[in-house]
């Protein structure tokens, strides 16, 4: 009997001191809208790293529908993941299923763009008010004066008002000494391509192709509108600006007929989103270098720095981040 005493307690004080198992985390990852280049960059970089630290993700891309990711979100709360990881299409429009998510214990961290009105847990993004303030001085830069037309993003992007808001806290001054002219101000529907041509297209009409700068919020608009001034013969003359570092755009900045680009190391923010992810998931708390109030709580946050980029430094900071190669870029 004390033998098996000794040996039921030799097994015990043994299991008390095995490591514990670390679980899967499963992750939800919810995508706006994977036909546009970035995201796809994001998606992969934080697959890998995710599945590198063992966990398991599950990719939805709701294509730019509201409806499709609130149903994709469901299904994956169905499914029992410990994170969410949401790109929003449309960040004001989540709170109900997020609060279905988190009755079930689900963490909830936004990835670029914020989601209003909800309880979520983390929000990691890069200065979007800064990547805006990047595009307007490019502009100033390569014309001090003249007609701006201000092409914005998809109106339901959060970030999209975060550019908005940079560009004009540089343009403002201008616009008030004279300046700069504003002679159109227009939001492109989901950030795509061809809707930024059509609206590029009138804006030449009704301007008599009198228009020397372009604000663009990204660099799938910028090739949209970039498209309509090259019908006119006008690209190269009209300063634009962009963001995303898109290979199509640094092409364009090589060919000059886009100015710039507002270059955002996807790769630090897809890493750090699955290391977030994973804590969260184990029930830790990430460390967070600000907060944001999303109309239910201070989120905390981790924001990370844009870079300009045009002619002069697409090697020392695209290329040598291999974001994407000369080869690729130069042909
Ligand atoms: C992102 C940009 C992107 C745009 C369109 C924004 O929320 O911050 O990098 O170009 O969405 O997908």
């Amino acid at each position: 009997m004390k033998k098996v005493i000794s040996l039921i307690c030799a097994v015990l004080v043994g299991l008390a001191a095995m490591p514990t198992l670390a679980k899967t985390v499963k992750i939800g990852m919810a995508i706006d809208d994977l036909r546009l280049e970035r995201w796809q960059k994001d998606r992969s970089i934080f697959v890998d790293r995710a599945e590198s630290l063992g966990a398991k993700v599950y990719v939805q891309s709701a294509n730019g529908n509201e409806q499709t990711q609130i149903s994709q979100i469901e299904n994956m709360i169905s499914r029992g993941v410990d994170v969410l990881v949401i790109i929003p299409y449309n960040g004001e429009v989540l709170s109900n299923v997020i609060s279905e998510a988190k009755r079930d214990g689900i963490k909830v961290l936004a990835y670029d763009r914020l989601i209003s009105n909800a309880d979520i847990d983390f929000y990691l993004s890069f200065d979007n008010e800064k990547v805006g303030e990047m595009q307007a001085q490019a502009m100033l830069k390569a014309k001090p004066e003249g007609n701006y037309f201000l092409m914005g993003g998809a109106p339901t992007d959060n970030n999209a008002k975060l550019f908005r808001q940079g560009q004009m806290n540089v343009l403002q001054p201008k616009i008030d000494s004279g300046d700069v002219k504003i002679i159109g101000d227009q939001w492109v529907d989901s950030w795509l391509a061809e809707n930024a041509l059509k609206i590029m297209e009138n804006a030449l009409t009704a301007n008599d192709n009198n228009i020397d700068v372009v604000v663009a919020s990204n660099d799938a608009t910028a090739g949209g509108a970039i498209q309509a001034l090259e019908a006119q013969g006008l690209a190269g003359n009209v300063a634009i600006s962009g963001q995303d570092a898109d290979l199509a755009a640094i092409r364009r900045i090589v060919d000059g007929t886009q100015t710039m680009t507002v270059y955002k190391p996807i790769s630090k923010l897809a890493a750090k989103a699955a290391d977030i992810a994973v804590e969260l998931g184990n029930s830790e708390i990430p460390s967070s270098n600000t907060t944001l109030n999303n109309g239910t709580k201070d989120v905390p946050a981790w924001l990370l720095e844009p870079i300009t980029v045009s002619k002069v430094n697409i090697k020392q900071t695209i290329v040598a981040d291999n974001f994407h190669t000369e080869k690729d870029i130069y042909r």
